[in-house]
């Protein structure tokens, strides 16, 4: 079941916009502490009898879940895009990955498996079941606010826990249809809440004793606090940072497709995509006719509204975002990089007040410049050029991130070495998007992720449970009586 909090009128609210507009489309209360406290007491007296459910009983609930979300699609992917921003097309995919990992977690019946061995000493076996945490929280960031969360909760949900989802602030209304959905599907009441609410309502989930552990998918810096703080307190935690991804584009690669891909993955969603592509590497003669086809496909993009139709791109999720990114556009032309497209001066008809900022490339991108040592998260693309595929790897290698990566070539022996050389979590070859199905797991290295387990495919499931092994002796007609010596198999 879904709970808003009540609405009262002392507590804080943040205003949710529409960003093709700028226009106030909602108004959600901010959690305090003692509301969050509240919730989790609910979460848990629920988690006792679901994580109780049988296996074919919390099937029948995700099932049921899976077909109301493909049915509501449309809702939900409309409901992204008014807040989002971006396209409905793109909408409607993020919501189908997010179906995705739900039809995983319809498979709890054969993933919650625990192992057995027979005989493991005389007239002894051995066993493990898995076991649901209890109330357990994901934190989520504004750019996914569908599929980022289904990244987590069908999982949880799954393996017995009750969860407790604190989506951004910037875009929370599909949370809200999502927890009306698992209602409709007959999830029991206060097995699943969200909570509205920043930085009081993280706080007060990371310090809950009852909350045993924590998913957080958002910004390097909240990242690491999310993990450090819920790790000091004892509790699971996996926490999914930001990004800065390399596309290297080797000189036999075909230029065509390769600037094809390039464009669609740094462009789309206005580049606010975790594993959107916002450096290219141009290795030796590649770079000259990668950034004239770059430049041509750039400069054909249509802005414009997310729900119209032929719009590539839509607006950026605030006017603040909006104007972060153009400051990064400002620094990287008195940092000496070439602009080869400005999108900072784009308007879009009778979205006078839309958070818009068109396509910008990069060329001649040095690594000391900010806009090369910061995550933009923007339409920002930033070709570097460099001389070998050495000094490519070496370049994304010695990168402070490492979520996605790509290469582009014909040449299956530059794949396979990039395949086992480059610092990343998830790899591409001629792929520039490579967010895994929902049956592998997903996560990246270094600052982009703080944690020891991905999310979804099987490490969904290894987050969400704890493992219990037991030992059983069984009658014995060799038994030898009391023998304080530690058990050793015989
Ligand atoms: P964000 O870090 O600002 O917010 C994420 C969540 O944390 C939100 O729910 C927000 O309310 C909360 N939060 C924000 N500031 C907080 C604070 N000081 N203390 C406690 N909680 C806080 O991120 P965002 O702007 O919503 O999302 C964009 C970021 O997320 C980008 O950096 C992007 O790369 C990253 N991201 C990463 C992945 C991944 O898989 N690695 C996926 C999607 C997005």
């Amino acid at each position: 079941m879904s709970t808003t909090l009540p609405d009262r009128a002392s507590r804080p609210e943040y205003e949710v916009t529409e960003s093709a507009t700028g226009e106030v489309v909602g108004r959600f209360p901010l959690a305090t502490r003692e509301e969050v406290d509240a919730v989790v007491a609910s979460a848990r007296e629920a988690s006792e009898d679901w994580g109780t459910a049988s296996v074919a009983a919390r099937t029948q609930v995700l099932l049921r879940f899976r077909e109301l979300v493909f049915k509501h699609r449309d809702d939900l992917a409309r409901a992204v895009t008014r807040e989002h921003g971006k396209v409905l097309t793109d909408a409607a995919g993020e919501v189908a990955r997010g179906l995705e990992a739900a039809d995983f977690a319809c498979g709890l019946g054969h993933l919650l498996k625990g192992e057995a061995t027979s005989r493991v000493s005389t007239a002894v076996d051995a066993h493990s079941v898995k076991q649901p945490l209890g109330v357990v929280a994901g934190i989520t960031p504004f750019n996914f606010p569908v599929m980022v969360p289904m990244w987590m909760f069908p999982i949880a949900l799954a393996c017995g826990n009750a969860f407790i989802l604190k989506p951004s602030e910037q875009d929370p209304s599909p949370s809200l249809l999502l927890a009306s959905l698992l209602t409709e599907a007959g999830l029991p009441a206060g097995v699943f809440h969200v909570v509205h609410g920043d930085k009081v309502a993280v706080d007060a989930l990371l310090h809950h004793p009852d909350v045993r552990a924590v998913s957080f998918v958002g910004s390097t810096p909240v990242a690491r606090y999310v993990y450090e703080t819920g790790t000091s307190l004892g509790k699971r935690v996996q926490a999914l940072g930001g990004a800065k991804n390399h596309a290297v584009v080797m000189p036999d690669a075909d230029l065509d497709s390769t600037a094809d891909g390039l464009v669609s993955a740094a462009y789309g969603s206005a580049g606010q995509r975790c594993m959107a592509i916002s450096v290219a590497v141009a290795v030796g003669a590649s770079a000259d006719p990668l950034v004239e086809r770059l430049a041509d496909r750039v400069r054909k993009l249509k802005v414009g509204p997310g729900h119209a139709d032929g719009v590539d791109m839509g607006p950026l999720v605030s006017a603040t975002h909006r104007d972060r990114v153009v400051g990064y556009v400002d620094a990287g032309v008195s940092e000496g990089a070439t602009l080869v497209v400005d999108g900072r001066d784009t308007h879009v008809d009778r979205c006078e007040g839309g958070f818009f900022v068109g396509p910008c490339l990069f060329d001649h991108v040095q690594p000391h410049m900010t806009i090369y040592q910061d995550e933009i998260f923007g339409p920002v693309l930033g070709v570097v050029r460099v001389n070998t595929y050495s000094e490519a790897v070496k370049l994304v290698n010695e990168n402070r991130w490492g979520n996605g990566a790509a290469i582009f070539t014909n040449d299956g022996g530059a794949a396979h070495r990039f395949e086992l050389d480059v610092e990343a979590g998830m790899v591409g070859i001629n792929v520039p998007i490579p967010v895994p199905v929902a049956y592998h797991s997903f996560g990246g290295w270094k600052e982009s992720l703080f944690g020891d387990l991905n999310v979804h495919g099987p490490d969904g499931f290894r987050f969400y449970t704890k493992l219990k092994t037991v030992s059983t002796r069984w009658p014995d007609p060799t038994h030898r009586g009391i023998d304080l010596g530690f058990p050793t198999t015989s």
